[in-house]
């Protein structure tokens, strides 16, 4: 089965290729907002969408027009065009909200193509990474160094790379196509897990994942914020202190990201079956006691285990089982299976009404979501009994 992969790597660029990068990320944001304008305007006009192939036809008008736009990756400004429609679309069609105007300093970043082809027996390509010199060619912008993976040796079957400006550092992205095996793998030892506000993972095991706690950072940034609102907009010590807050967010955002790849490591590591819920974020959380700030990061973390699982599991030949958003984990003895009706969600602990057993709620819910798990996994040939 065919997979992508995405590595990033961070890039070294002289002066020359960072203003040649801001080029590019200046002129696909100029691209993005020109054409989200049309399309509005189309629509107001017409009630229809401004198609993908109209616009491309646009925009080698437009190129015309600002020769500035010729300077820079003509596959970054068309990709920047697929993005948009994809956002337009999903937008007409009603699965996500309408797509809003790209601003400096807000995801800067562009995306080009990787085209390999052969000529005279030659190969080339327009993306080349060295990974033994620790260098990437891109497009437009040549030989860059790079920094990250140190132990990886395999050829990168490269398909994109976004490059991408995150406070002052410049990172590339590529997304790789590999090639992994699937066989039916057999099922040891299999795991339930219960996701939870205070306890970010809680497994049938026993093992609890606590939220990460990131108070100082957030300290931190308080007081810089707070510097900055005295600061004269758009001086020197006001783009400084922004740049510092920027690179403190990145840094939880970084530490998030690595905890959870951590707790992934550790359910594929120990185990062959992991049995979670079916995500329903948004009312799971408005049921519990959360103060609306951390709503949407609770979400976020969610969102990013299932997906990390999900990947992780095909990767390893694992197997992932969802079970039904109404399937009541929480309100289940694990014990003799009575249903308890719970309504207090502050009570941390589980005592059955019927069997007095005793036990930490998100354990039991997790022993629960385990249990039905493996009936599932029974019942799809996964376990034989
Ligand atoms: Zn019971």
């Amino acid at each position: 089965m065919k997979i992508f992969k995405a590595y990033k790597f961070r890039l070294y660029p002289t002066k020359e290729q960072e203003i040649l990068i801001n080029k590019n990320i200046g002129s696909s944001r100029y691209v993005y907002n020109y054409f989200l304008n049309r399309k509005d305007e189309r629509y107001k006009e017409s009630k229809n969408n401004l198609s993908l192939k109209d616009m491309k036809h646009e925009l080698v008008v437009l190129k015309k027009e600002l020769p500035w736009l010729q300077e820079v990756d003509s596959m970054a400004l068309t990709n920047t065009l697929d993005n948009l429609d994809r956002g337009y679309t999903n937008y007409f069609e009603k699965r996500s909200a309408h797509p809003t105007f790209k601003k400096r300093g807000c995801h800067d970043s562009f995306r080009t193509t990787c085209i390999k082809g052969e000529y005279k027996n030659n190969k080339y390509a327009n993306i080349i990474i060295d990974l033994k010199n620790k260098t990437i060619k891109l497009p437009k912008l040549g030989i860059i160094p790079i920094r990250g993976y140190r132990n990886l040796e395999k050829d990168l079957n490269i398909r994109n790379a976004t490059i991408e400006k995150i406070g002052l550092k410049y990172y590339v992205s590529l997304c790789c196509e590999e090639e992994i095996n699937i066989t039916k793998s057999r099922i040891i030892h299999a795991v339930g897990i219960d996701l939870g506000v205070l306890s970010l993972v809680t497994t049938s095991d026993g093992i609890k994942y606590k939220k990460l706690i990131i108070k100082r950072i957030e300290e931190h940034i308080k007081v810089y914020q707070e510097r900055l609102s005295r600061c004269i907009k758009n001086s020197r010590n006001y783009l400084k202190l922004k740049n510092k807050i920027a690179r403190l967010y990145q840094k939880i955002k970084n530490m998030r990201k690595y905890y959870i790849h951590e707790i992934t490591n550790d359910l594929l590591r120990d185990n062959e079956l992991i049995v979670c819920e079916t995500l329903k974020t948004k009312e799971m959380i408005e049921k519990s006691y959360v103060k609306s700030l951390t709503k949407g990061i609770v979400n976020a973390s969610f969102n990013e285990i299932i997906r990390q699982l999900e990947y992780k599991t095909k990767w390893h030949n694992k197997v992932l089982l969802k079970v039904n958003t109404y399937y009541p984990s929480s309100k289940l003895c694990s014990h003799c299976g009575t249903k308890n009706e719970i309504n207090d969600l502050s009570i941390r602990s589980f005592e059955c009404i019927k069997c007095k057993f005793l036990n930490d709620r998100d354990i039991n819910a997790s022993i629960n979501i385990l249990d039905e798990g493996i009936k599932i996994a029974v019942n799809k040939g996964l376990i034989i009994v």
